[in-house]
């Protein structure tokens, strides 16, 4: 189960402190070391884990808690208001345009679930928004691209727009907008090419569906499995596109927790959904505070 290691090490972490009426600053110390080292090896960045430690220890000697009524508890309550800042406090809407059609850009290496994501969004779009979504098939390097995301249209009930794989992805972009107007759609999600690295070719041809396509939001998909490997992925992505937010694929299988912890902190852009298993209703809206009650356990 995804953040098992990181819920046991932090656990661990407290049970020195429970039942103590008083904390000293050297038991604070020996805890704080622990939650360090828990989140390292959890994968969250290094420079988000120092960040974290320092305000943990500055509220926790600031307030009287070490003194105070139930120390402990109120550490452990330091601690998840912290993990919840670092995620971003609270959920990230999507927001519908004022003109239809609401654009998304769906953007991502190969493999991290991209097709999949857009799918369950449109899913999620059409039933709880009642929307009309058009997805319009933008990835013309892998022939299977297109049909995998046709098999998803069809399976949530939503067209697909497509032109082969000899059309220019920029001209794909803007028939399909074309074509979204003259059926009244009001989302149009786009799924872009992935490779499996970030290049300059990708980059620019991104650069280049962004222009035509104007998106209200550019949502940059990454696999949780990746570690801080989707941290570099997302700081990649949005030095050169300005994503607006983050699906986070896969949190259904043992990712170590880091992903989700960094990507927030170190790139300033919020995730917004996360991706918890391979059926097309698995896409939860992503709330920092559960988020964060979930890995404290
Ligand atoms: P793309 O190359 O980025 O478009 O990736 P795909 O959408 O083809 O997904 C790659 C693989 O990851 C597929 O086998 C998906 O079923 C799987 N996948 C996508 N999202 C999730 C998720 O949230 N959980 C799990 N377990 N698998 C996922």
């Amino acid at each position: 189960m995804a953040f098992e290691g990181l819920t046991d090490r932090l656990q661990k972490a407290f049970k020195n402190l429970r039942g103590k009426g008083k904390i000293s600053e050297s038991d604070l110390r020996e805890t704080m070391r622990e939650i360090r080292l828990a989140l390292l090896e959890a994968d969250v960045n290094f420079k988000v884990v120092r960040q974290f430690v320092k305000t943990v220890q500055e509220k926790a000697k600031g307030a009287d808690v070490l003194e105070g009524l139930n120390p402990a508890q109120q550490i452990v309550k330091i601690v998840n208001d912290e993990l919840t800042n670092m995620m971003g406090e609270s959920a990230t809407p999507l927001v519908k345009s004022d003109k239809i059609p609401t654009v998304i850009m769906m953007v991502g290496l190969q493999g991290a679930g991209k097709t999949t994501s857009a799918g369950k969004l449109a899913k999620k779009l059409k039933t709880d928004d009642h929307a009309r979504p058009l997805m319009i098939a933008a990835d013309v390097y892998r022939p299977a691209a297109i049909e995998q995301l046709e098999k998803v249209g069809e399976q949530v009930g939503v067209p697909v727009f497509q032109e082969g794989t000899d059309v220019d992805p920029v001209q794909i972009v803007q028939d399909g907008l074309k074509e979204a107007d003259k059926n009244n759609n009001d989302y149009v999600l786009i799924d872009t090419a992935g490779r499996l690295q970030i290049d300059e070719n990708l980059m620019d041809e991104l650069k280049n569906i962004k222009k035509v396509a104007n998106p209200n939001d550019i949502l940059l998909v990454v696999d949780a499995m990746t570690g801080q490997s989707a941290v570099d992925t997302a700081v990649g992505f949005n030095d050169a596109l300005d994503i607006t937010g983050v699906i986070l694929t896969k949190l259904d299988g043992d990712t170590r927790g880091g992903a989700a912890l960094s990507i927030r902190a170190v790139t300033d852009k919020p995730i917004m959904f996360v991706g918890q298993g391979e059926k097309l209703d698995d896409l939860d809206v992503f709330h920092p505070d559960r988020m964060a009650s979930r890995i404290l356990g």
